[in-house]
C-alpha cells in the first residue's frame, strides 16, 4: 500500500516538474517573441544609417508593454540588434577615411624621407608628389616657394625637415573661419549648389541630421523640382530626424518652393532652412540665372540667407576648380562642402580650391552614412594625408 502511494506521489512530483518546465519554455519564447517586435533596432543602432533615435510616438509608449529596460536589456542577444554580418563602421575622421588619397601620397614621401639629404631630385619629387595628388600647378608653385624660403631661413637640411613645413605651409594656407553663420533672424537660410551627383541631397540630409540632433528644428526645401528622385531622398533623410520636408510639383518653379519652406519655417518657429538647389537646367546660362534668382527669393521672406555652400564631389579633381568658378559667378558662394573625399580623391584638391578661389571648404563628406558629414580641420587633415602607412 505505502509503495503504492509512493509511486503515485512521486508520478504526482513529475507531472508537476514537466508541466513547470512547458510553461517556462513557452514564457521565454513569447518574451523573445515580443522583444523580436518590440526591440525593432532604433535607426542609430542599424549599421550605416542616421544618427538620430526617434522618440517613440506618445501613443506607442503609452501601450508598450510595462517591462523593465534592463530586463529587456539583459536579455538582448546583440545579434538581435546589429544585423548579423555587419560591421558597425569606423567613425569618419581624416586618419580612418583617407587611406585612398595617403596612399596615392605615400610612395613618392617615401622615397624623399629615405633620402639622406634634400637634393633637386627631392624638389622634384615633391613638386610631382603634390600636382599628382590634385594640389595643382600653380597652388603647388607657390606652395613650395614658401617653403624654400622656410627651408633657408630655419637651415633645414633633411628631407623629413622638409616634409614638415611643407605640412606646415599647407596647413597655413588651409586655415579659413569654417563656422557656417547664423542670421540674427530666424530663420536662417543656407543654399546648396553644384551641379548633378556631387551629393547635395546627401549633404542636406547628412546635416539636418546632425542639427537635429543639437535640438535644432530643421526644414528641407526640394528646391531641385526637375528630380523627382532629389524630393523622394530628401524625404527620406527629413523623415529620419524629425525635420519639415517642403517640396513642390515637379518641374515647378524652384524659388518658389524655397520662399514656401522660408515662409513656413517662420511660421513654425524653426531656426534652419537647408535649400536643396537644381544641379542642372537645358543650359548653364538657365541654370546660372536660376540660381541667381534662388537667392534673390530666399531673401525676400523672414530670416536671411547666410550660407551659399557649392558642394564639389573630390573625386573630380581639377575639374571641380572649373566648376566652382562657374557657381561662383552667378552666386556669392561662401563655403565648399567636398564630398566623397573617402572614394578615390587624392585630397590636394582641398588646398587648391582654398587658394585658387580664397573660398574656405567648410565641411567634408567621408562616406555616406549621416555621421560622415564633419566639419574641416585643416591641421587634421594634412596629417592624415602625410600620415605614414
Ligand atoms: P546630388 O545630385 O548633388 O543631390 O547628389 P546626391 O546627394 O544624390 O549624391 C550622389 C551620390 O553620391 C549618392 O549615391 C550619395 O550617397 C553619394 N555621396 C554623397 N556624399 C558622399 C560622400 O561623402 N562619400 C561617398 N562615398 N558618397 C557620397
Amino acid at each position: 500500500m505505502s509503495l503504492v502511494l509512493v509511486i503515485v506521489l512521486v508520478a504526482v512530483v513529475v507531472v508537476v516538474a514537466v508541466v513547470g518546465l512547458v510553461m517556462t519554455i513557452g514564457l521565454v519564447s513569447s518574451r523573445r517573441g515580443e522583444r523580436g517586435e518590440a526591440l525593432e533596432p532604433p535607426i542609430s543602432r542599424r549599421a550605416g544609417t542616421a544618427t538620430i533615435d526617434r522618440p517613440a510616438p506618445v501613443a506607442d509608449a503609452a501601450t508598450a508593454p510595462a517591462e523593465p529596460l534592463e530586463a529587456v536589456d539583459a536579455l538582448t542577444p546583440p545579434e538581435v540588434v546589429e544585423p548579423l554580418g555587419v560591421e558597425a563602421p569606423a567613425p569618419a575622421t581624416f586618419r580612418t577615411r583617407l587611406a585612398k588619397a595617403r596612399s596615392a601620397f605615400a610612395d613618392a614621401l617615401g622615397s624623399i624621407r629615405s633620402g639622406s639629404a634634400i637634393t633637386a631630385d627631392t624638389w622634384d619629387d615633391l613638386e610631382d608628389a603634390l600636382i599628382r595628388a590634385d594640389v595643382g600647378v600653380r597652388p603647388t608653385a607657390a606652395l613650395l616657394d614658401a617653403v624654400r624660403i622656410t627651408v633657408k631661413e630655419r637651415g633645414i637640411t633633411t628631407p623629413d625637415e622638409l616634409i614638415d613645413a611643407v605640412k606646415a605651409e599647407m596647413v597655413r594656407g588651409l586655415i579659413a573661419p569654417i563656422d557656417l553663420r547664423e542670421s540674427a533672424e530666424a530663420p536662417t537660410i543656407w543654399l546648396f549648389v553644384g551641379v548633378n551627383g556631387v551629393g547635395k541631397t546627401t549633404t542636406i540630409g547628412k546635416l539636418g541630421n546632425r542639427l537635429a540632433a543639437e535640438g535644432r528644428h530643421v526644414v528641407m526645401a526640394a528646391g531641385d523640382t526637375f528630380r523627382a528622385a532629389a524630393a523622394e531622398q530628401l524625404g527620406t533623410w527629413a523623415e529620419r530626424c524629425g525635420a519639415t520636408l517642403i517640396r513642390g510639383s515637379e518641374g515647378g518653379d524652384p524659388s518658389a518652393v524655397i520662399f514656401d519652406a522660408v515662409s513656413h519655417a517662420a511660421a513654425n518657429g524653426a531656426d534652419v532652412v537647408l535649400a536643396d538647389t537644381a544641379g542642372r537646367l537645358h543650359t548653364k546660362s538657365n541654370l546660372m540665372d536660376e540660381l541667381a534668382k534662388v537667392r534673390r527669393v530666399a531673401d525676400k521672406g523672414a530670416g536671411s540667407v547666410t550660407e551659399v555652400l557649392l558642394v564639389l564631389d573630390a573625386t573630380t579633381g581639377q575639374n571641380g576648380l572649373v566648376q566652382a568658378r562657374e557657381f561662383t559667378e552667378a552666386t556669392e558662394v561662401t563655403g565648399v562642402v567636398l564630398t566623397k573625399l573617402d572614394g578615390s580623391a587624392k585630397g590636394g584638391i582641398v588646398f587648391a580650391i582654398q587658394s585658387e578661389l580664397g573660398i574656405p571648404v567648410k565641411l567634408v563628406g567621408l562616406g555616406e552614412s549621416a555621421e560622415d558629414l564633419i566639419p574641416f580641420d585643416a591641421e587634421q587633415f594634412v596629417d592624415a594625408l602625410f600620415a605614414e602607412q
